[in-house]
């Protein structure tokens, strides 16, 4: 490729909104341009990169023994229905009419849309196991979007849904994956760690997240240093705005997982202690959310409603309110501007508590209990039970080696679904005794968009991005110093471009009327791994100058080695 024919699109000045570094050198490299909140472009180089992940994904999941498939992106709200996510999933969900006014989502995940085509096509045991994945399109109505395409509204997941007739069949096509995604994020060079996590609104029994490790990231992990101990830690600290979170302490569930499926049966199982009058609770936006607060009005009977106001009071601490029309006054909110909503963030207190809207947790006061938010009605709970602080350097909980916590970005996900989805739809085959069996069900997400993201938080440098080999969008940067002033130099580049291309080398000629420094700038910025400047000087012996982008090392190099050395 040719820089004067392509769109290198970079740019000097860093993005005044852009707040972790991955998000400013996306946009200053020329990888991806805004087009609203939450949605964004991959300009050419960022695409080679997307697509050089989802190759790296493609093949071990290939490898594993799954098969590729694409599903529709628009999907009708009959599915969502049958399965009660209609009702469960809560505001990320987008949903649209068509001209017909027939409802439609646009696919959060596909859960839904795989097990009708399982139930469809696959009729015998004879066909099983089968594990389905895809490379696509994904939206999600994301309170918050924010750092780029790291949370995005709409970003590019890989998705795998595995069917069995039985739970050791499920666990080893469990395993399979697990291995698959170390053999992905080994592949791609990232620094990452499999920890045990909860379930979330996805449902199920058994669940791995896959963490880049990067001080940015979202979650904290608490790990033995000893043992193969790791989980995702639900943060107290959480409850600080972004930016100004605290050293990592964290509460950390350490139960397994219990099953509830109301409020009602949670309060039961914990022995919560909830008074039977009506509480709000206030959520402070952060930064970005702007002015915008949110109330959550918890009712005795353990009915949640949620009022979205622009104009809620600065509030130095957690309100109580006596009555529903008491936080009607206090907000603005005229008479039946309160709506119901969908239970995806219950809380439950004795009394008013203030929560982190966006982080996944919740506390009552004495700061004993914590509930994932991600929680929905019909889904099982995570885990919630005993929880007890922890923080780095306490002894771990399977006795071995003491804990430390670090920040991590979610880039994968397993879940073990066990017939949620398969018992609500009726997804089964006949057995070899001739009879219906509903199947189990796992299910197995990639970020890969998010990887984009993530790989450069971990690898980068003042002066740009510092891709490794395997998802760099050039391997080669090839510069020739002020080649339109020289024939000679214009001989060698042009010769040296032409190897490189025929060896099947990706190689970047910078080719454009700029300054030298210009050039070495944009190519550091790009994070292209191998550099090859040809000089007038260096010429003269018949040599090029070679640099290392991530040691910063040079050495000279014989034009007619050049080849077998990138090679
Ligand atoms: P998060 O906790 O970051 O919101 P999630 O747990 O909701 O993620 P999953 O449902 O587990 O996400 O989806 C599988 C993978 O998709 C995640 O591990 C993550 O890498 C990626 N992902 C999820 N939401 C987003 C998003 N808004 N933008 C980019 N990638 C995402
Ligand atoms: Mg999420
Ligand atoms: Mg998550
Ligand atoms: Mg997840």
């Amino acid at each position: 490729m040719r820089s004067s024919q392509y769109l290198l699109a970079t740019q000097k000045e860093t993005p005044a909104d852009a707040e972790v570094i991955s998000h400013q050198l996306m946009l200053r490299a020329g990888l991806i341009r805004k087009l609203a909140s939450g949605l964004y472009t991959w300009l050419p180089s960022g695409l080679r990169v997307l697509n050089k992940v989802a190759g790296i994904v493609r093949e071990e999941m290939d490898k594993a023994g799954a098969i590729e498939v694409l599903m529709p992106v628009v999907q009708p709200a009959d599915l969502w229905q049958e399965s009660g996510r209609w009702e469960e999933y809560g505001p990320e969900l987008l949903r649209i009419k068509d001209r017909h006014q027939r409802d439609f989502v646009l696919g959060p995940t596909h859960e839904e849309v795989i097990t009708d085509l399982v139930k469809r096509e696959v009729s015998s045991y004879k066909q099983l196991p089968i594990n389905l994945y895809q490379i696509q399109t994904k939206f999600r109505d994301e309170v918050r979007p924010r750092f780029g395409v790291m949370r995005g509204r709409e970003f590019t997941m890989k998705d795998a849904y595995s069917f069995h007739l039985s739970q050791e069949c499920l666990e080893k096509t469990y395993q399979d994956m697990y291995q698959a995604y170390c053999n992905i994020f080994e592949r791609i060079g990232l620094e990452y760690r499999p920890v045990i996590a909860d379930t979330g609104s996805i449902g199920g029994s058994m669940s791995h997240e896959f963490h880049v490790l990067a001080a940015s990231g979202e979650d904290d992990i608490a790990f033995s240093n000893a043992s193969e101990f790791a989980a995702n830690v639900e943060m107290a600290e959480a409850l600080a705005p972004a930016g100004e979170r605290a050293a990592p302490t964290a509460e950390m569930q350490l139960v397994d997982t219990p099953k509830a499926k109301t409020i009602n049966e949670l309060v039961e199982q914990f022995n919560l202690p909830v008074e039977k009058t009506i509480k709000t609770l206030i959520v402070k936006g952060s930064e970005e959310a702007g002015s915008e607060l949110v109330a959550l009005l918890v009712r005795g009977d353990h009915e949640l409603n949620e009022i979205k106001a622009d104009k809620l009071p600065e509030v130095a601490s957690p309100l109580t309110f006596a009555s529903e029309e008491e936080i009607r006054a206090a907000i603005g909110a005229g008479p039946g501007s309160l709506g119901p909503v969908n239970l995806n963030m219950p809380v439950i207190a004795d009394r008013a508590v203030s929560l982190c809207s966006d982080f996944g947790a919740g506390a009552n006061q004495d700061g004993k209990h914590y509930f994932n938010i991600n929680w929905e009605r019909d889904v099982a709970l995570p885990k919630v039970a005993d929880i007890r602080n922890v923080q780095a350097g306490d002894p771990s909980p399977d006795g071995r080696g003491t804990l430390e916590i670090k920040r991590g970005i979610e880039v994968g996900h397993i879940f073990q679904l066990g017939e949620k989805y398969s018992q609500a739809m009726n997804c089964g085959v006949l057995t070899e005794s001739g009879k219906h069996q509903v199947l189990t069900m796992g299910c197995y997400g990639i970020g890969v968009s998010r990887i984009v993201a993530a790989a450069i938080e971990q690898n980068h440098d003042k002066y740009g991005i510092i891709w490794p080999d395997a998802i760099a969008p050039f391997k080669v940067a090839l510069i020739p110093m002020n080649m339109h002033k020289s024939h000679r130099i214009q001989e060698a580049a042009e010769a040296l471009y032409k190897q490189l291309q025929q060896a099947g080398i990706e190689v970047l000629f910078d080719d454009r009327k700029e300054r030298p420094g210009v050039m070495f700038a944009d190519m550091e910025l790009m994070g292209i791994p191998h550099h090859i400047v040809v000089g007038e000087r260096n010429l003269d012996e018949n040599q090029v100058e070679y640099k290392c982008r991530r040691s910063g090392e040079k050495q000279l190099l014989d034009l007619n080695k050049v080849l077998s050395f990138i090679q």
